[in-house]
Formats: C-alpha cells, sequence, structure tokens
C-alpha cells in the first residue's frame, strides 16, 4: 500500500503562502487502479510529487507499504524510491531534450545499477509495450510529437517495473485516440505487473471509464468531510 496521511503542502512565504494541499489522505493498493480528480489548481500534482517521494509534505506523512518514508527526492533509499515512479504531467518539462529517447528510457537502469547486459532486453520489452518503434527511440525529444514523448515518458517510469505507478495527466495532450491506445496499453503493462496505478486527471468521464475507483481531491482532507458537527 502507498497512502499519504494527512498530508499538508504549502508553497511561497509570507503573505505569499499558499496551502496548495490541506490535510489529504488516500491509500493506493498493489493492482489497483485508482483515478483523482479534481479542478486546475486543487493539488492534484503537489499530492502526486508527494506520493512519488519526490517532495516531503509539510505535515503528515508517506507510508510505503507500512514504513514511514521520511525526506524526499535523492534523500530516500533507493530500494524505497525505486518501487515508486511519477509520470509527469508535462513531458517536455520532464525529459532532458538533449538525450536521445533510448537514453531517456534507459537512464532509470543506468541510475539503479542494474546489470548492463539486461537493459537492452528490459528497454525492448518496455518501449514494445507502449509502442514506440526502434526509429523513435533514436531520436530527440524535440524530433518527435506530444504522443511519442508521452510514450517514452512511460516507458521510463515503467522499466524499473515499479509496484506503484503514479501517472499525473498522461494524456492531457492528447487526442482521442493516442489517448485510448496510451491507456490501453498501460492497462497490459499492470496486467502483466500487477502494479498499483493512481490516474489523474481532470476528465472525470474517462476516470470512470478506466478506474477501479474515482476520488475527487477536494474530499480528501478531514475538514471537507460532510457530516454532524461536532460541539
Ligand atoms: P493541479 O495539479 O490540481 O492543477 P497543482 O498541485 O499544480 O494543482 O497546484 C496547486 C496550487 O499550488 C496552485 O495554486 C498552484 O498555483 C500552486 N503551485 C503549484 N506548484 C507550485 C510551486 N512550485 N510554487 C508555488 N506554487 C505552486
Ligand atoms: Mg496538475
Amino acid at each position: 500500500m502507498l497512502s499519504a496521511e494527512q498530508v499538508t503542502v504549502r508553497y511561497g512565504r509570507g503573505r505569499q503562502r499558499i496551502t496548495a494541499v490541506a490535510g489529504a489522505s488516500l491509500a493506493l493498493a498493489p493492482g489497483q487502479r485508482l483515478g483523482l480528480t479534481g479542478p486546475s489548481g486543487s493539488g492534484k500534482s503537489t499530492l502526486a510529487q508527494v506520493l512519488a517521494l519526490l517532495r516531503a509534505p509539510d505535515g503528515g506523512r508517506v507510508r510505503l507499504d507500512g514504513q514511514v518514508v521520511t525526506g524526499a527526492g535523492l534523500g530516500v533509499p533507493r530500494q524505497l524510491r525505486r518501487r515508486v515512479q511519477l509520470v509527469w504531467q508535462s513531458p517536455r518539462a520532464a525529459v532532458d531534450p538533449r538525450l536521445r529517447l533510448d537514453r531517456v528510457v534507459r537512464e532509470p537502469l543506468i541510475a539503479h545499477g542494474e546489470p548492463p547486459e539486461a537493459h537492452s532486453r528490459l528497454l525492448a520489452e518496455v518501449t514494445e509495450a507502449v509502442g514506440l518503434t526502434r526509429e523513435l527511440l533514436t531520436r530527440y525529444p524535440h524530433e518527435v510529437s506530444d504522443g511519442q514523448l508521452q510514450r517514452a515518458a512511460l516507458a521510463r517510469a515503467l522499466v524499473l517495473r515499479p509496484q506503484y505507478l503514479i501517472c499525473d495527466e498522461p494524456t492531457a495532450m492528447l487526442d482521442v485516440s493516442t489517448q485510448a491506445s496510451l491507456l490501453a496499453a498501460l492497462a497490459d503493462r499492470q496486467q502483466a505487473g500487477g502494479a498499483g496505478i493512481l490516474l489523474i486527471t481532470h476528465d472525470r468521464v474517462l476516470a470512470d471509464h478506466w478506474c477501479d475507483e474515482v476520488r475527487d481531491i477536494r474530499d480528501l482532507s478531514l475538514r471537507a468531510q460532510p457530516g454532524p458537527v461536532r460541539v
């Protein structure tokens, strides 16, 4: 289980200070397809980064398979970090423009010290799963479409076979048929590996269609819960 427990995140200082996520709790189980929706600016991407262990919350905690995770990013032990991967909302901002796509996808294998003799096989497996051709893999990010780059970003997130995958609006920039084929690839991959997937989208119809369960971020905080008022 990957869970956020009463997570609060604030940005800025002094009068500029805003609370982006206010005491949100959410749990993602292995094999589950959980949807997270909410309007723009409601804190979805911020919560995604906390759950992906890339940002430490200002309040609350994140628990990964029972263990409270302290710190964030490179401060998190490698064995924990590799179990959770994030597909960023904007692949153009998240992918290094100087690297060809095959190197983009291979990068986590290098960073996590996977044996080099396994790289080619893992790369071939995952790029085929997301529908990238060998030719596309030789190109730079500026030489491919948004949809193709998003496939590479997804392959990169899948290459270490994470237990939990957080996809932040992975199809927002894609046309409907590309969106459908990307989500089908993700579903296939999940059936093969049993990962838990959190699909973040502002598209409620899409979420209802693809996910087992859908939550709205505005309903994740205790104080936002409707119910009797205690006096
Ligand atoms: P969503 O993904 O639901 O659109 P975000 O998590 O991106 O929401 O943003 C939540 C709030 O936090 C917004 O008000 C946004 O402007 C603010 N915000 C997001 N990232 C930053 C940042 N790095 N610095 C300051 N404010 C931010
Ligand atoms: Mg967002």
